[in-house]
């Protein structure tokens, strides 16, 4: 490979969770982000799968994974939040953080939930990162608290909220990612088409989005449809639509050092 290599034929999963899949899966599921050429973002929801991240990122040139606490797990980690403080400065990225107020019913868990997210902001303020967000029924609070941080550059992971702070994280400049569900979603397909192409990405969210929308896993390749179906949403054509994403990406990274490695890869140098 040299530098000639076809921009085109890079694929971008900006969030997804490989260190959920079973071992037995690895090996093919790894193979294939080298063989389809897929720069995979791998969002860690606890320092203990950000640790098994962190192997499998040792494996395969195509992963870059980052450290997050999800909000499911907040609770965990509001009480020690300090020691994750040395992991998470060599992060080159932060996520997944966020809130979730739908699938999280019980309101006495939240308040951990804005504790977590309110230190990993302060670090991604202080830090100057890119943080890969979760939003759920919580999407006026985290909007709200990205402002008040003055959150530079965020990817808003599969949003599916209302219109208001939707438009405001737009109007801040924020990536929203789109994965399974623009397949079969009416919502989702309704706000991809308000957001500007040049601030959309694709996403997997493996192995548990496409196990929650198709009730089983899926390989990393579920970018290709889910990219087809963004073009059609956005009016491109599929190579117009893969270069855009893939532009997209490597202007968020911009000159960020600690994400050298991913921006090989969407440059296309990575031999
Ligand atoms: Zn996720």
């Amino acid at each position: 490979m040299n530098e000639t290599m076809d921009y085109r034929q890079v694929y971008v999963d900006a969030h997804a969770h490989l260190d959920e899949y079973p071992d037995t899966w690895l090996g093919v599921v790894l193979q294939q982000l080298e063989d389809e050429r897929i720069a995979t973002i791998s969002t860690a929801m606890a320092p203990g799968s950000y640790e098994r991240a962190l192997e499998i990122q040792q494996r395969c040139p195509w992963v870059c994974a980052t450290l997050g606490v999800h909000p499911w797990n907040a609770q965990h980690f509001v009480a020690e939040l300090e020691a994750i403080r040395p992991s998470l400065e060599g992060s080159p990225m932060l996520g997944e953080i966020g809130l979730d107020f739908r699938n999280v019913r019980d309101r006495s868990l939240y308040d951990a939930q804005v504790r977590v997210l309110e230190f990993f902001l302060c670090a991604a303020t202080s830090q100057d990162k890119v943080i890969n967000v979760h939003t759920s029924g919580a999407e006026a609070e985290v909007a709200e608290m990205l402002a008040r941080h003055n959150i530079r550059r965020a990817i808003i992971h599969w949003y599916s909220g209302p219109i208001e702070p939707l438009k405001s994280m737009v109007s801040r400049g924020y990536l929203f990612t789109f994965g399974c569900e623009i397949l079969s979603s009416g919502l989702i397909q309704s706000i991809a088409s308000e957001i500007p192409k040049e601030q959309v990405l694709t996403e997997t969210d493996n192995p548990g989005g496409p196990q929650w929308v198709f009730g089983e896993p899926a390989m990393p390749d579920l970018v290709k449809p889910v990219l087809q179906a963004l073009s059609i949403v956005k009016g491109l054509d599929e190579a117009d639509m893969m270069e855009q994403v893939r532009q997209n990406m490597d202007r968020l990274i911009g000159d960020d050092e600690r994400l050298y490695g991913l921006s090989r890869l969407l440059r296309g140098s990575l031999e």
